[in-house]
């Protein structure tokens, strides 16, 4: 009954959502042809200012960990356990993410996840790789792809069933949209981000605290970074492109070397002074934009379906966009072993959608944290009265960051919601309260046990 036992599944695009669905389907003697528009990354570096390393959470490992390669992926993560805020001033305050000791996030190189993954899809033999090929049209009812290889040739090829893993830009969905006069809404973020570099220091060894992830706050805008295996941090500055306020500044205000000179000497001394060739960078590494979608449609109720980020992209500050496109492969896999591959992208669509959209809404309000709420005296305070009535309750009150990061069987959708019921506990158990000591206990039991019931999954 399932698509599976003999079918050929194609897959458009061999990013991290495509490989690792690749992978999934090939262990269990799928066949796959896997199309991908790109040069075979275990061969090419990556170009240099996009996007250099992602936070991996539970998550994703937890879908790694089902594709066999959890030990493999160890020897590529670096834990990062908690926030180190830098001040005007250089100076630094960690804030743990969570409060046991395996609630860490892990900085990941993307382009060394992919060639891991890339790797172990090409060792099954029911599995083809063509690189350099893109998917420039599809012919839904025709079952036809027109494929575009890198010398501008063009072939047609016949698929059985349809995988979209081709990332925001997607073909994929384009097609499909069309082919059924679908409008999808696309929310471009007035900020854009510029990736630069703190480098090693003359030992090959990390200049900043190396297990944590630094951010520099400044309320409409921020600097963050990650650290890499090789003693380097990717940084990212994520600043609005126009400058809506005079207090603010944007890219369209930084022209010259000296403009961004003069603005990383105000904004983050520390991080300048470690940066020698931060005007270089500057200047030739591109400014990125970062959007919202979510395709109202994800399948065609036959033969195709989006997974990742050609399904629903979303801004990056959850550091979740990966972790939930491997989230959709497990899903997608764990759905076409029941059932025929029509029933299971429908069910597959029913079911993640609203977690896309929880988790999309969740990334937006995490830029607002981490540039600025952050910072904040009560803030702070909840996160320890967060930690506080976790280790009260931990059945019920998760802190919502924890439940999106560290608990990857507690579905976004229902963290979303769960978050916004203890956020209004939360403000009203601090309002008036300066200190932890002075919150009321009692009145946060009889809340919690009202409001949220206890998590039936194992948490
Ligand atoms: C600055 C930034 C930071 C981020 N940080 C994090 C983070 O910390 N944690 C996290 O989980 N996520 C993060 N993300 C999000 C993450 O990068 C994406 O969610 C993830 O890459 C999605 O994977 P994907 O395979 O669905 O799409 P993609 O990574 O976009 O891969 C799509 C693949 O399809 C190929 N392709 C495209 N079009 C075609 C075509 N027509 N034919 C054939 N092939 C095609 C592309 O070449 C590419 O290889 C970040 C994103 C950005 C921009």
């Amino acid at each position: 009954m399932t698509t599976a036992g003999q079918a050929t599944i194609t897959i458009i695009g061999g990013g991290p959502s495509g490989a690792l669905m690749t992978i999934l389907l090939a262990r269990r003697g799928i066949s796959v042809n896997l199309i991908e528009r790109r040069a075979d990354l275990r061969n090419h570096s990556a170009r240099a200012g996009r996007s250099i390393n992602l936070a991996l959470a539970a998550r994703g490992l937890h879908a790694l960990k089902l594709a066999g390669l959890e030990a493999e992926i160890q020897s590529l993560l670096i834990p990062m356990s908690g926030r180190m805020l830098h001040d005007l001033e250089g100076k630094t305050q960690f804030a743990s993410y969570g409060q046991r000791t395996h609630e860490a996030i892990y900085s990941v190189s993307r382009t060394a996840l992919t060639q891991l993954l890339l790797n172990h899809a090409s060792n099954y033999a029911h599995v083809n790789i063509s690189f350099e090929t893109a998917c420039s049209d599809v012919d839904f009812s025709r079952r036809t792809l027109t494929l575009t290889q890198r010398d501008a040739s063009i072939s047609k090829c016949n698929y059985e069933y349809l995988i979209g893993a081709d990332g925001y830009h997607s073909n994929v969905r384009k097609c499909l949209l069309q082919s059924t006069n679908t409008v999808v809404s696309d929310d471009l973020l007035p900020h854009g981000y510029k990736e630069l570099t703190i480098p090693p220091n003359m030992h090959d060894q990390h200049q900043m605290h190396a297990n944590a992830l630094h951010i520099w706050p400044r309320g409409g805008f921020m600097l963050i970074a990650l650290p890499n295996l090789d003693g380097s941090f990717t940084v990212t500055l994520f600043l609005p492109f126009e400058s809506y306020d005079s207090t603010i500044p944007s890219f369209a205000t930084l022209h010259s070397a000296s403009d961004v000179k003069k603005f990383f000497s105000h904004y983050f001394p520390d991080a300048m002074a470690v940066m020698p060739d931060i005007e270089t960078e500057f200047f030739s590494h591109p400014t990125g934009k970062m959007h919202t979608i979510c395709s109202p449609i994800w399948t065609d109720n036959r033969t195709t379906v989006l997974i990742g980020d050609a399904a629903h992209a979303m801004v990056p500050f959850h550091g979740q966009g990966m972790n939930c496109a491997f989230e959709d492969c497990i899903e997608l896999d764990h759905l076409l072993q029941t059932q025929p591959f029509t029933a299971a992208s429908m069910e597959f669509e029913r079911l993640r959608k609203p977690n896309a959209n929880a988790i999309t809404q969740m990334a937006l309000e995490n830029y607002i944290e981490m540039r600025d709420t952050v910072r904040q005296s009560k803030f702070q305070l909840q996160k320890e009265l967060s930690f506080e009535l976790e280790r009260r309750f931990p059945n019920q009150f998760i802190p919502r960051y924890s439940m999106v990061m560290f608990h990857h069987n507690i579905p976004y959708a229902v963290a979303y919601e769960r978050g916004k019921i203890q956020a209004q506990i939360l403000d009203e158990l601090t309002s008036n309260v300066p200190k932890l000591e002075k919150v009321d206990i009692e009145l946060a039991t009889q809340r919690i046990h009202a409001l949220l019931p206890s998590l039936t999954q194992s948490v």
